[in-house]
């Protein structure tokens, strides 16, 4: 049976990667794009089931008890965590998943599912990257400096992930995921699978 592809995509806050993701799931046919349970606190605009299942502690601990999580961390002071079955029923339906996790998340995914792709997204400059963090105004200053060091823990990472995309433009960036995508929608191994009957045409 021919499953879908598993992308990790980790990112500094401020990135960009969310935007991203959102409009490269507008733009490539059977990708979709997990959405995460976490404990922290709704953001104005965001949805739940949408944007993320937002949950209490409590409900979290629950979901790790019953090892529900694929994988999960703490993330700044709240908890992130992907449900496994939804993952394992897009793969199986031949869907491709993004999972938008920190490095903490890909390290554990990588672990049990090698076969996994990871892209880390960068911003073009940690002036650039401090603009868009105060950009967004959600936050209070306290919060937009700690998240500075966080990025910087976060960067750090980047030689841990398969593929590299700086999001300066965003349009450059969102056709370099979509290469990615497509790249691997055409490695021999796969392609093997989906095109048995004309092979066998081929070569009869
Ligand atoms: P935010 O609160 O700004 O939406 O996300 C903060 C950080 O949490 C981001 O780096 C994001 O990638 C990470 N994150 C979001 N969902 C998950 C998840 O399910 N697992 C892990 N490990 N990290 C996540």
């Amino acid at each position: 049976m021919i499953t879908g592809k598993l992308y990790i995509v980790s990112a500094p806050s401020g990135a960009g990667k969310t935007s991203l993701v959102k409009q490269l799931r507008n733009e490539v046919d059977k990708l979709v794009v997990s959405v995460s349970h976490t404990t922290r606190g709704m953001r104005s605009g965001e949805v739940h089931g949408s944007d993320y299942f937002f949950v209490s502690v409590d409900e979290f601990k629950t979901m790790i008890e019953n090892q529900a999580f694929l994988e999960h961390a703490q993330v700044f002071d709240n908890f992130y965590g992907t449900a496994q079955k939804t993952v394992e029923d897009n793969l199986a339906q031949g869907l491709d998943v993004i999972l938008e996790i920190d490095w903490q998340g890909a390290q554990q995914v990588r672990k049990m599912l090698p076969d996994s792709i990871s892209i880390f997204i960068l911003p073009p400059s940690i002036d650039i990257l401090k603009q868009r963090l105060k950009n967004r105004g959600q936050d209070n200053d306290e919060v937009i400096a700690r998240r500075m060091r966080d990025a910087v823990t976060e960067m750090s990472h980047y030689p841990e992930f398969d593929y590299l995309v700086v999001n300066d433009d965003f349009n450059l960036a969102l056709s370099q995921l979509k290469s990615i995508i497509i790249a691997n929608r055409l490695l021999q191994s796969t392609q093997q699978q989906l095109l048995t009957p004309l092979l066998q045409d081929l070569l009869n």
